[in-house]
């Protein structure tokens, strides 16, 4: 970190400081000069809370220099992660497409939609068996039953499955069917599943708090990572703002704020992100030229009776006008989908 110290600092503060950081195991370095006494320190324990040196009275400023997440960051590990998962790589050249009802709610409804979103393109099925909802009265999800038609579906159309654990304690239970693991944003921060996952060996696509900066998205990373996990797909699916004309603001920003950051994939889904069917293909535009490395879209057949999120889903006809589209925007910026 850099420190600044006011400038009408003693010598006896300026002591007391270099004192204090060097029991908290930091070398320190002092430089002085117009503006007054500068520290930089090296070493040091690693998340060291900055406002331990910020409430000591000689202290102007304080800025951290180090990233405080050691294995999502370009500094352990500057090429790109692709996540392989038999024939599709995600970070690669291609932008993979995610694509799939919010829930999965029958057998018809399942293989009906994985159809539709095989022939046009996509390669991983989405679908939630245990629903993260807002309210206890809403639509909770299949269960295991869910799990059981997603992978039939999937395996009948070949397409992956990514499929929600919403707990720890499903986490087993989940991975016999999944191929990809989905933490919801709700769960962002449930710890002790971020740890469970990390144990595992199947990738898991990581979605934003909807009330989480960039920074806290990758510590939560870090948590799967640090289990020794290394296969983090991120997901950016809106943030919480004072705007209300869309369900949530889409933080495109995110994605090449991302990539500079973090060698980890990033998947955007604008479907949660702006939760409106008609702005729905503009968005994932967008974000297929903002850089993402793939997409998450909710499609349904008859969203109407759909039994969570139908005003933000594609028809199949939509879907597949998107895909058209999303293949000429890959053209432009040198990729594929
Ligand atoms: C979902 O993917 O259906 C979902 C619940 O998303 P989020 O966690 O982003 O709200
Ligand atoms: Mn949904």
């Amino acid at each position: 970190m850099i420190i600044v110290l006011e400038k009408k600092a003693t010598q006896e503060q300026l002591e007391k400081v270099i004192a204090y950081l060097e029991t908290s195991g930091f070398s320190v370095y002092k430089s002085s000069g117009e503006d007054g006494i500068v520290l930089r320190t090296t070493g040091g324990e690693p998340n060291f809370d900055l406002r331990k040196i910020e409430i000591i009275p000689a202290i102007a400023e304080v800025y951290p220099v180090e990233e405080p997440y050691k294995l999502a960051g370009r500094n352990y590990k500057d090429d790109k992660t692709i996540i392989k998962v038999r024939d599709v790589e995600i970070g690669g050249n291609e932008v993979v497409v995610i694509a799939g009802p919010c829930s999965i709610e029958s057998e018809e409804q399942i293989f009906a939609i994985a159809e539709t979103v095989s022939k046009a393109g996509a390669k991983i099925l989405r679908g939630g068996a245990f629903k993260p909802r807002t309210s206890p009265y809403s639509f909770q999800g299949l269960g295991e039953e869910g799990l059981k038609l997603i992978r039939a579906a999937a395996n009948q159309y070949g397409l992956l499955v990514v499929t929600e654990v919403i707990d720890s304690s499903q986490v087993d239970l989940v991975e016999s069917y999944t191929d990809i693991f989905q933490v919801g944003s709700r769960n962002m921060q449930n710890f002790p599943l971020l740890k469970a996952l990390g144990n595992k060996k199947k990738p898991v696509l990581l979605k934003r708090g909807y009330a989480s900066k960039i920074e806290e998205w990758l510590m939560s990373a870090e948590y799967i990572l640090s289990g020794g996990n290394m296969e983090v797909l991120l997901c950016e699916r809106g943030i919480r703002t004072f705007e209300t004309e869309t369900r949530n603001t889409f933080d495109i920003s995110a994605i090449p704020v991302i990539q500079r950051k973090s060698h980890l994939p990033v998947a955007a889904d604008p479907s949660h992100a702006i939760g409106y069917r008609d702005k729905i293909i503009p968005m994932a535009r967008a974000a297929v030229a903002a850089g993402a490395d793939a997409l998450m879209i909710e499609v349904h057949h008859n969203p109407e009776k759909a039994l969570s999120d139908g005003p933000q889903a594609l028809i199949p006809v939509e879907f597949e006008e998107m895909m058209k589209q999303l293949k000429r925007i890959a053209e432009v910026i040198g990729r594929k989908i």
